[in-house]
Parts: C-alpha cells; structure tokens; sequence
C-alpha cells in the first residue's frame, strides 16, 4: 500500500484485517468461543481493571467483532467503534451513555419507524424523554432545548421518505448548546455520506440493511468521532466522573478521543449485553468488502427506476432526492454526490386498492419490511407497517394509502423495470 491514506474501497477489505498470526488465514477468522484464556493472573487482573486491552468474554469482545470494528471506524473516520447484536442494540446504548432519569433529548420527526417507538415508549421506563423537531426547521430544535438536553438525534438520509438532512446546520446548532450531534447514517452509509466530515459527534448504524446489504445478519454499530468533550460541561457523568465498577477510573481522562466508544463498550453492552455474534460479525464484514460496488449500483439502478415510475400514467408523484426537480436534490448534491440511495417512495393515482394489488403481482420484488438488501424490495405501508393508523396519521406519517415504498437491489436494472411495467399495468 501507498503511504498516503488509503482510499475508501480499499478500507472496505483491509481496515482492521491481518492475516491470522496462528494459522496464516487470509480472511478473518469466526473467533466462535465465548471465552479467552489469560496469561497468568496479573494478566487477568489488568484486563479486569482495564489497564490493558485484551480478550475476557465474547459478551464485552470477540477478535471477530473488534476487526468490524476496525473497520467501519477507518470507513466513518472515527476514532472507535463498538458492535452491538443490532441498530437498536447501539442506539440503547448511545443514550445509556448520555442520558440520567429525567434528561432529554431532541430527534428528528423524520426517522425509521422503529427507532420512534423506541424513543417514545421503551426509553420512557427509564425516564428519558425524547421531544421531536422538524429536521427541516432549525427554530424546531432551538426552542426546545433546555438545560436537562443532552443530546440531537438525525438520520443523515431519512427512512422512509428518501430525503436529506441538513447535517452541518444541526450540527452547528447543537455545538452552540454543547450538545453532541448524533446521526444514523444506515440509508446512506459511509460510502455516500461520512457525517463525522459535516460536524456530527457520534454516528450508529444498523449493519443489518446496506453496510451487510445481503439480508442474511443483523447487527449493529456506534462509532466514536473523538470530537466531543465530555468533561466541559458537567452534564455527561459516566464519562467524566469515576466509576465505581472499574476503582473510580474517570473514562474520558483516561481514554480521550475514544472514551465514548469505552463507555459503551465496559458500562453499556458489559451490563445490558446486546453482543452481537462473530458469525454475524463475519458475515457483515463480507459485506462490506463490496460495499462500494453495491451501494453505486443500488443508486444508479434506483435513479433509473425513479426516471422511469415518474413517466409511467399510473404513478402520480415520485420521491426520489437523485431527480433533478425533486426538493431535496440541493441537499443530496451537497451531502451525497454519488448517489441518492436506493430506498424511496412513490404514489399508485387509484389509491389503497391499487397498491395492495400491485405489491400482490410483483414477481422479482420480495413484498416485506426491510430495506438495504441486493434483492430488490418492497412495501405498501397503508397494508402492513402503518395499518393500525388513521388514515390522517398515516398520512401525517408519509405513508398515505396511495405510496409504496421501493428499496431498489443490484439486479439488471432492465429486469427491475420489466417487473415494476408488468405489475402497474394489474394495478
Ligand atoms: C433498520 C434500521 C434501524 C434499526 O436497526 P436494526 O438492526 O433493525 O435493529 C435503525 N435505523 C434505521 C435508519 C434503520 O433502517
């Protein structure tokens, strides 16, 4: 390798990666064992007292997982990473890092529906409340930030609608309030957006859709950008007062830039244990090998299926960032010039019934919920995902009973075209 930084698809196969020192084994190793054995017992008793680094127990670390790790943080340019068994898993524990009973947070209203109803009901039992914003007013998340905020939290592509996020705008705000800027960056990946270069402090991801892209693992990812100081304002105590559990160790003094992705790790997963496994961990790492390759072609067949739905008689409106009239195609040439994802939502002009039928005769699309897979995917929400809603709250929600949303593979594009035509015309 060359000595300037290597360039991005080739930190998708080698970060984090050696050879296995034992075996010679090119690609990594599945460490399947829950258990490492120590040197002797002093050895034993640095690790406990992390003074050194090293293997104890797969529930806190694994050499499989720490080389995913390794490597969506050289993708991100972060200092660290953590892996988690899921999105959901980092996302619990982002907030255990952060958040006391009583404290708030600001969100996005703009964000995968499941990370809602973690916000708003599961985080509630432990007292943390989240408060939503309007991702594209600004005044949205200044007048509600009071002195029991710690935290803003965005996707930098928003699920489902497709669209941008102003990332450097919030971020900009929230350093004004010494707040850090927390950003899911699962629909764009790394390879059409780095948040961490737009102001964010800590970015998460579900492995489990693009940065996988097969559809085979979940996991999850938080990555530390060693941007913030956790110590300036008091207000975050877990990193910036001793802890009892590791002999009154102060994490940020002690590990700096990477104290976050530490905390989560030895406080975080250690004690709520969403561990993610090393056969998951090396099935996400083949898949981010490709990334690169995967996530231009999931674009440029995406942009192609939009230009041809928003031509077809049937279909009444498109939501694609990556088309030229679009709204947030500003933002997508500013954030994401590569490429506007591949997940977005369209309009049936005959309704609900419409939509039910054309789901029931794709043949080439799979009909669930899930995004990010090489297979090509899609979804009615009015019919499954939203359909305990009024149909103004379902519209309210971007998920009307006339839109479907489209999560576009890396098949031929002619093939994807072909099955969308055949469909349309039994809707
Ligand atoms: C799927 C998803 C999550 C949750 O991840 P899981 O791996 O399913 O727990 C979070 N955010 C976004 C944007 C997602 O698409």
């Amino acid at each position: 390798m060359s000595k300037n930084e290597p360039g991005f698809a080739t930190l998708a196969i080698h970060a984090g990666a050696q050879p296995d020192p034992t075996t010679g084994a090119r690609a990594t190793p599945i460490y399947q064992t829950t258990s490492f054995v120590f040197n002797d017992a002093d050895h034993a008793a640095s690790l406990f007292g992390l003074q050194a680094f090293g293997n104890i127990y797969t529930r806190i670390m694994n050499p499989t997982q720490a080389v995913l790790e390794e490597r969506i943080a050289a993708l991100e340019g972060g200092t660290a990473a953590l892996a988690t068994a899921s999105g959901h898993g980092a996302q619990l524990l982002v907030f255990h890092n952060i958040m006391r009973p009583g404290d708030n947070f600001l969100a996005a209203r703009r964000l995968y529906g499941g990370s809602i109803n973690q916000f708003g009901h599961a985080f509630k039992n432990f007292d943390w409340q989240v408060r939503w914003a309007d991702p594209a007013d600004l005044s949205s998340f200044e007048s509600q930030i009071d002195e029991r905020t710690k935290a803003i939290f965005i996707e930098s592509l928003a699920n489902p609608g497709g669209t941008f996020t102003d990332i450097q705008a919030i971020a900009d705000l929230a350093h004004r309030h010494g707040l850090p800027l927390i950003v899911d960056n699962t629909m764009a990946s790394p390879y059409l957006i780095r948040p961490l270069e737009h102001g964010a402090d800590i970015v998460v991801h579900s492995l489990t859709k693009f940065i996988g892209g097969h559809g085979n693992s979940m996991g999850g990812i938080i990555v530390d950008g060693g941007t913030f100081d956790w110590s300036a304002s008091g207000k975050y105590p877990m990193l910036s007062e001793p802890r009892p559990e590791y002999n009154g160790i102060v994490l940020h003094e002690t590990f700096g830039n990477f104290a976050f992705a530490i905390a989560a790790r030895v406080l975080g997963l250690r004690d709520f244990g969403p561990a993610i496994s090393p056969m998951n961990a090396f099935l996400l790492l083949m898949g981010v090998e490709t990334l690169p390759l995967r996530m231009q072609r999931h674009c440029d067949n995406a942009l192609e299926v939009a230009r041809w739905l928003k031509a077809h008689d049937k279909v009444s409106w498109v939501n694609y960032a990556g088309l030229p009239d679009d709204p947030n195609n500003a933002l997508q040439k500013k954030y994401a010039p590569k490429g506007a994802g591949a997940v977005f939502t369209f309009g049936l002009k005959d309704g609900y019934e419409a939509g039910i039928r054309f789901v029931e005769a794709l043949e080439m699309f799979s009909h669930l919920a899930n995004i990010g897979d090489t297979r090509s995917l899609v979804i009615h929400p009015a019919s499954t995902t939203h359909r305990q809603l009024t149909e103004e709250q379902q519209i309210a929600a971007g998920a009307g009973p006339d839109v479907v949303r489209l999560s576009i593979g890396i098949e031929d594009v002619a093939d994807i075209i072909g099955d969308l035509s055949q469909a349309l015309d039994k809707a």
